[in-house]
């Protein structure tokens, strides 16, 4: 062997080591998740047996996300993909399609029930709402899915999967008992929310509480002033005293609104995204803590 050759080979050995990483974490599954929500459920059912990169980051709007190459990239070292659905995330399938992903892509709310919204000036047809998860018996189902997904790439993780799945199950129905019983101190009639755009129908559903908002299910596009109008009389006419932003959009909007109809603004709720690590919606369970919290305030005031 010349000497050229042998530091070719140590050369290559070398690669193969960093490429291959510390141990543990080369034997763990890489799953790309759309949004941080689904990044968190991934890594409650995953476990220390997944790694979770996640495409649509805490704060931030996957309605309008511009996928950028490096999130193709991190798609095709994945072995799982796992998306909404329901419309929500537009560009995710394109992005993992034209990355040349051949690996599975599981959608976490097959089996929900999917409201419809009737369609408006924006939408022109009927259309499913995407926000599923503000319900948090759908993300129950939501949890069936990955763990179902998750044991099929993974078999010998089966049980493991199975097992956080069921915890985090029991988890989530505590949590629907505490909203219930959160909002039971707030009179029907009191029950309404102004928030800038419309991702809390799963919820209102599920607790009776009615929520306008200014935008449509999307942020896409910024609401008419027709439609902001309409909004402001019909928060003079029944007496809502509180506005809600929403973390990740524009919060000009809702304290215009607020302005004009003469009502306060509410803390922030959580709606598409979680909050950064050091703010009060880091994981979904903390995420709805804080809405309810900050909603049962709110309506107080009504
Ligand atoms: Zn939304």
């Amino acid at each position: 062997m010349t000497s050229r050759h042998r530091r070719l080979t140590l050369g290559l050995l070398a690669t193969a080591a960093l490429l291959a990483g510390p141990a543990v974490a080369a034997d763990k599954l890489p799953v790309t998740a759309s949004f941080s929500i689904l990044g968190d459920l991934v890594a409650v059912v995953g476990a220390d047996r997944v790694r979770v990169h996640t495409l649509v980051g805490p704060a931030e709007d996957a309605h309008v996300f511009e996928p950028r190459p490096a999130d193709a990239k991190r798609i095709l070292q994945s072995r799982l993909f796992v998306i909404n659905g329901l419309g929500f995330e537009p560009w995710a399938q394109k992005l993992a399609k034209s990355a040349g992903y051949v690996g599975d892509t599981v959608i976490a709310s097959t089996g929900v029930k999917a409201r419809t919204m009737p369609g408006d000036e924006r939408h022109r047809h009927d259309h499913a709402d995407p926000h599923a998860w503000q319900n948090p018996n759908h993300v129950a189902q939501y949890v069936r899915n990955i763990a179902a997904a998750l044991s099929k790439i993974d078999p010998a993780g089966a049980g493991a999967y199975g097992a956080n799945r069921d915890a985090y199950i029991r988890e989530l129905q505590a949590l629907d008992v505490w909203i219930r019983t959160q909002l039971a101190t707030i009179p029907a009639a009191q029950r309404k929310v102004i928030t800038s755009h419309d991702a809390f129908g799963y919820f209102a559903a599920e607790y009776q509480v009615r929520f306008l908002a200014a935008q449509g299910v999307s942020t896409e596009s910024a609401p008419s002033a027709k439609a902001v109008g309409e909004l402001v009389r019909q928060i003079r006419r029944e007496k809502i005293r509180t506005v809600f932003v929403e973390s990740m959009s524009d919060p000009k909007l809702v304290a215009q609104l607020g302005k004009d109809a003469g009502a306060s603004v509410g803390g922030s709720l959580y709606s598409d995204a979680l909050s950064p690590a050091d703010q009060p919606g880091a994981t979904y369970l903390q995420m709805m803590r804080h809405n309810v919290t900050q909603l049962v305030q709110g309506m107080k005031q009504n």
